[in-house]
């Protein structure tokens, strides 16, 4: 079989998923070991048939429902590869806007101190100490697979001795930094419950509920968040979330009882508000 015959089935076996063309290739390129300008440069070359054999266990792994990123292992963020499994949430695009923001806000600090509540893959984590190259980042989560991930991620980056990973409930290990913290940064888990089942099942089925579910009313994480935030943060320092699209008036409510002020928001490509920054006083 030669690779645009396999890719071809490939896409009609992926038909009823989101991007069935991308998925097929990307696939393909990784038991290949290419980049995908390998597959258009080397449409007629034939295919070994363990290849084809593996080709087709994993396209129909992707079939059920399995995210592409968990089978790879990869997934690019802010030009960065990370390393993801299940246990840890596959970093979105509507990320690096978040994290686009709070570089800007810390471009001129010297030696900033970041902390990135909830680190899952360390995507936060790892963007911000690459493109901040003074800045330390406590990389925090409560869970042990993305403290173990978050690690590997830093390292792969060379960002591992600016990256500091500990095991944190929300911001507890942190406690005694009290004002030594500039910025603290979280795109918590803000899902309500009742809409988790509501989910495509490469979420459902396959992310971590763990880090989906923000409680009953999606707000949980945000409260316990800026509480802490509002003690640990020096003054003047940011506080920077990613929120979910019909949280902005409630975020920016818990913000200003906390003490906020200044508050600003950002939107995504899909042009829903998807980041919230505000200001201790
Ligand atoms: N901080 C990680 C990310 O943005 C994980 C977030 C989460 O698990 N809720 O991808």
């Amino acid at each position: 079989m030669k690779i645009f015959e396999a890719i071809k089935e490939a896409v009609n076996i992926l038909k009823d998923t989101e991007t069935p063309q991308l998925d097929a290739e990307v696939l393909l390129c990784f038991l290949l070991k290419r980049e995908r300008i390998y597959l258009y440069l080397n449409r007629i070359e034939e295919l070994d048939v363990d290849i084809v054999d593996k080709y087709f266990k994993l396209v129909d792994r992707r079939k059920r429902g399995e995210p592409t990123q968990y089978i790879t292992g990869h997934q690019e963020f802010m030009s960065l590869d990370f390393y993801v499994e299940p246990g840890v949430l596959i970093p979105r695009g509507d990320t690096e806007i978040l994290v686009e923001e709070v570089l800007k806000k810390i471009e001129s600090l010297k030696k900033p101190v970041v902390a990135d509540v909830g680190c899952g893959s360390g995507a936060i984590s790892v963007s911000i100490a690459k493109y901040k190259d003074d800045a330390v980042v406590y990389a925090l989560d409560v869970m042990p697979i993305p403290l173990e991930i978050t690690k590997i991620n830093a390292e792969i980056n060379g960002v591992n001795d600016r990256v500091i990973v500990l095991k944190s409930d929300k911001l507890a290990a942190l406690e005694e930094k009290i004002e030594e913290i500039d910025v603290i940064v979280s795109n918590p888990p803000y899902i309500r419950e009742d809409v988790i089942k509501t989910l495509m099942t490469e979420v459902r089925d396959y992310e971590p509920y763990t880090a989906l579910s923000g409680g009953e009313d999606g707000l949980y994480f945000y409260r316990k968040i800026t509480k802490q935030a509002a003690r640990l943060l020096k003054n003047g320092g940011l506080l920077a979330y990613e929120i979910g699209h019909d949280q902005r008036e409630d975020v920016t409510s818990i913000l200003v009882e906390n003490g906020f002020e200044n508050i600003e928001f950002f939107k995504d490509y899909a042009g829903h508000d998807r980041v919230v920054l505000g200001w201790k006083k």
